[in-house]
């Protein structure tokens, strides 16, 4: 099928989907821009192409610039990593039109997930239990508008069909600011995501980021991959992930990952994908669907003992599944922490030359990374240098492995969030489990008034 893929993206991620392909026999081409040509996966890959200067605009988010390097360096398949063009259905669709395979679901698929009204219709039709609210998009009677608002229920939020990175939403608390915020909404969709569609839904107010990893072939086979607590953000972002999410129901959990497996074979999902809901009081509620491997997928492959990258590939390859549902078992518990390049206590963001590094080690310790001694973090980029994941027997055993962890780690040279995650390790809150989403922001304004 392909055994020479371009992986269309750089730190991290890039040298994680190289090792699932060597795991394969596969051969790499590494694409960097002018920042990241000293890059470790630059060095490993069996081909490198600088494809522009630093500005990701001009290089890992240039369709052609990535196509052309496919075209010359021979590779038959493009995995998009996270981020960058992982979800945007038109690379995907020029990929596939260059006679290439895109690791990952078909255009079509992308842009369905991509329109949150229509993914939010796909789902409440496989059975998927989605947020209180109508499917489709407001009308533009006002009295029509605020007719709809009074049967969801106050408050609102009101979102864009084509949002994405926590832009385009607004949450109404009262009837009289419901039209100005859906005609604010209106507006900014439509200047920054080309599509003025709106809709509104219940706005909840204290719920958990709960997520299904799912994984599906090519021949119509899908199962699901467990659960990840994702609650602790800043500003939308996450900074701590675990699987399972703890303190909930198995056989709810079950059915859920069941439902999204269902809705994965009903649409023609094939690859990897997480299907991300709110959790509150008891139930789940679909928010949205990632067509893509998340930064977090490792803690699931601690539980399951899958290598999810190298699933992802082969179905890209067009093998059929080779686990079952009853294949699927979680053992333990598993938590990552997302290492940043920055201040640990005003977020700035702090590139430059690591100057130490020691990375911890041992039982159920596992650390991804392309940085090390002499790595310059580049300023044009993401922030994140390293993940940092344990697993234990128990979620008790993982924080106290986490702790350890976070204890033996020292980079030098440049700030990070390091000293963060140990408080956050340390806090009573997340130790009990099943935090919201609003945890980690009320933690910290508690901290900048002591
Ligand atoms: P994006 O694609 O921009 O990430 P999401 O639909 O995933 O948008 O929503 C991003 C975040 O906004 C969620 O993680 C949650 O914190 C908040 N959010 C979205 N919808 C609701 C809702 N109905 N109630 C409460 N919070 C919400």
């Amino acid at each position: 099928m392909f055994d020479t893929v371009l992986i269309a993206n750089r730190g991290e991620i890039a040298l994680r989907i190289q090792r699932a392909c060597r795991g394969l026999g596969l051969k790499t081409v590494a694409v960097h821009s002018e920042a990241d040509r000293d890059a470790v996966y630059v060095r490993q890959a069996d081909q490198a192409l600088c494809i522009g200067p630093a500005s990701p605009s001009q290089s890992y988010l240039d369709p052609s610039a990535l196509l052309f390097a496919a075209e010359v360096s021979g590779a038959q398949a493009v995995h998009p990593g996270y981020g960058f063009l992982s979800e945007n259905a038109s690379f995907a669709q020029q990929v596939e039109d260059a006679g290439l395979v895109f690791i990952g679901p078909s255009a079509a698929c992308i842009r369905t997930m991509g329109d949150k009204v229509a993914a939010k219709r796909a789902m409440r039709r496989a059975g998927v239990p989605c947020v209180p609210g109508p499917d489709e998009g407001l009308p533009s009677a006002p009295a029509e508008v605020l007719a709809l608002a009074r049967e969801v229920g106050f408050p609102v939020i009101v979102k864009a069909a084509g949002g994405g990175g926590g832009r385009g939403m607004r949450v109404v608390h009262e009837e009289g600011a419901l039209l100005e915020a859906i005609a604010l909404t209106r507006e900014e969709a439509r200047r920054a995501f080309g599509n003025a569609e709106v809709y509104i839904e219940k706005f909840l107010l204290h719920p958990r980021h709960v997520e299904i990893q799912v994984l599906a072939d090519s021949h119509g086979h899908a199962i699901w991959l467990g659960s990840r607590d994702c609650s602790l953000q800043r500003r939308h972002q996450k900074v701590v992930e675990e699987a399972p999410a703890p303190g909930i129901d198995e056989a709810l959990v079950a059915e859920v990952g069941e439902r999204c497996a269902a809705a994965c074979r009903q649409l023609g999902y094939s690859g990897v994908g997480t299907f991300e809901f709110l959790y509150e009081k008891g139930a789940f509620y679909f928010i949205e669907m990632n067509t893509r491997l998340q930064v977090e997928h490792t803690v699931t492959e601690m539980t399951t003992g899958i290598d999810i990258v190298q699933q992802q590939l082969r179905a890209a390859r067009g093998e059929r599944l080779a686990l079952t549902q009853a294949d699927i078992a979680c053992q333990g518990h598993a938590i990552e922490c997302r290492i940043n390049a920055e201040d640990p206590a005003s977020f700035a963001p702090s590139p430059g030359r690591i100057t130490g590094w020691h990375m911890p080690g041992g039982f159920g310790v596992r650390v991804d990374t392309h940085a090390g001694a002499g790595y310059r973090v580049p300023p044009y980029y993401d922030s994140m240098i390293a993940k940092l994941i344990v697993h234990g027997s128990s979620r008790v055993d993982a924080l106290d492995r986490m702790r350890l962890a976070l204890a033996e780690m020292q980079v030098e040279g440049i700030a990070t969030n390091v000293p963060l995650h140990r408080a956050i390790m340390r806090d009573e809150g997340f130790a009990a489990g099943g935090v919201d989403i609003h945890h980690l922001e009320r933690w910290l304004a508690q901290r900048s008034a002591a």
